[in-house]
């Protein structure tokens, strides 16, 4: 999908992020300096390297944004696009920092990017341009097991994380903890089942966590179950593809359009996830799907009459331009920032309900939280055979627990992941349950402050204001 065109007086990503955050920060009480610490991206670097090529030297720019060192590591994927600059990593570094303040993942926050189009390389050629940004990121300690973790994003997949921990490994080979230096990778690589479909998968629970609440779900002017609802996605990536395909093979959705780079899909009846992104990965795009309207512009689907929609491609799509004529009461942002500071405030105004990206997403980062700690822990995650296996787990869960309260940062385990685990859970079952504790608790540290006071009007503003509360008490625990 090509990057929006931005409308003549809308903010850029970064100014997008600081106006909402600006708005949270409005109705706390902070210091203009903490407000200021907590605000801004700590660093950017850019690296600009060449690799031979097809008879030919080809230079390549990319970044590696740090946010917030309020915690460490540092945390946040790396992007693959041709619209990768500075103004977006830092915005995508901040958004970080506040979701994994928000899920109480114990991290800071950062954002990588390389200004390519994968679809232009062959595999070994990504491969080669991989390892050599991995190489220049590894060197200044960007990739880092205790420093700066990253892990996939657009344009990238478990490949190219498990080339980065190679890389990162040949370049430490006395690490024991090298496998940590990067979350995502294959589960035959140091990864962790679950971590693929992780962000849909919180996409999902997210949104069965707002249909608990019958209250919230009649703001949005809807009313019961998940079962037969019009969802409208926008992506069939890894995201989108995950969350329209479990919304409707286990809560009973009615998937009615499917917006991709090439058109969109429009059916009453509902529209088969599987199928229609089989025909995507064959044919490259929607165009000659069976079994379903076209529409060569996008647009008329995403403003189309349904309940719920997921934008869950690219940043910026629902907008001042368009925000006004988006029917759907009901936006989950499975993607980073698809709705602009402008296009919030109209969406808000009409009474649209928002459940933003740093939740609505936070599935990836957090089932990533499990990959390091299993990486760092060097003990397999799940099912237990042996007795002296089961001792080692309780030690463990002692050791982290013991950790959390000497430092006060959070290697949480929640109580129904403790048990699970000390019960001998399957790996996968963990990280399902691990993934639904925590979507659980931050809905309902959000919905505290949402229903909680009277000058909080929006799930965002609630969610920034959790968030950064809680890197304000980690910077002053700190003694800032
Ligand atoms: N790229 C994902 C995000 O935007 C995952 C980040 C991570 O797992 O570190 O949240």
């Amino acid at each position: 999908m090509s990057q929006p065109h931005r409308p003549a007086g809308e903010p850029t990503f970064r100014e997008s992020v600081d106006i909402m955050f600006n708005r949270a920060v409005s109705l706390m009480d902070l210091s203009p300096g903490m407000e200021e610490k907590v605000r801004v991206c700590n660093a950017t670097y850019t690296v600009r390297f060449g690799v031979r090529l097809r008879g030919a030297i080809h230079t390549f720019t990319g970044y590696r944004s740090v946010h917030s060192e309020h915690m460490e590591p540092v945390k946040g994927g790396i992007r693959y696009a041709m619209s990768v600059n500075q103004d977006e990593v830092e915005a995508l570094a901040a958004l970080m920092t506040y979701k994994c303040a928000l899920v109480e993942a114990p991290f800071g926050g950062s954002k990588g990017g390389l200004c390519i189009d994968p679809r232009q390389w062959e595999e070994d050629e990504l491969e080669r341009i991989t390892r050599r940004f991995a190489y220049e990121l590894a060197k200044r300690d960007l990739i880092h097991p205790a420093q700066n973790v990253p892990a996939p994003d657009m344009g990238t997949s478990e490949r190219e994380m498990a080339w980065i921990a190679d890389q990162y490994r040949r370049m430490n080979t006395t690490d024991i903890n090298a496998n940590a230096c990067v979350t995502g990778k294959p589960v035959h690589a140091g990864g962790i089942k679950g971590r693929t479909e992780a962000t849909g998968r919180g996409v999902q629970f997210a949104l069965r966590e707002f249909f608990r609440h019958p209250e919230d779900v009649k703001k949005a002017n809807l009313s019961g179950s998940l079962d037969g609802k019009r969802v409208i996605v926008q992506g069939l990536g890894n995201v989108g593809y995950h969350a329209a395909k479990f919304l409707q093979e286990e809560d009973g959705a009615r998937i009615t359009g499917i917006i991709e780079h090439d058109g969109a899909l429009y059916s009453e009846t509902g529209l088969h996830v599987e199928q229609v992104k089989q025909w995507i990965l064959k044919h490259g795009g929607v165009s000659g799907y069976p079994d379903a309207n076209h529409h060569a512009d996008g647009a008329e689907v995403l403003e189309a009459e349904c309940d719920i929609l997921i934008p869950a491609a690219l940043e910026g799509v629902i907008n001042q331009d368009n925000a006004a004529r988006i029917k759907a009461p009901l936006i989950i942002e499975a993607a980073n920032g698809p709705v602009t500071a402008g296009g919030d405030q109209i969406l808000r105004e009409k009474g649209t309900v928002i459940i933003p990206d740093m939740y609505a997403n936070a599935g990836g980062v957090t089932v990533s939280y499990f990959e390091w700690v299993k990486n760092l822990s060097h003990i397999r995650f799940g099912r237990m055979q042996r007795r002296q296996e089961e001792s080692r787990h309780q030690l463990i869960v002692t050791e982290l627990e013991r950790l959390s309260a000497d430092t006060g940062i959070g290697w949480q385990l929640t109580p129904d992941f403790k048990s699970r685990y000390l019960q001998g859970a399957g790996e996968l079952e963990l990280v399902r349950s691990g993934l639904d504790d925590t979507m659980r608790e931050a809905y309902q540290s959000m919905s505290e402050v949402w229903h909680g006071r009277d000058d909080v009007h929006d799930l965002r503003t609630a969610a920034y204001i959790v968030a950064i509360q809680r890197v304000v008490a980690s910077y002053q625990a700190k003694g800032l």
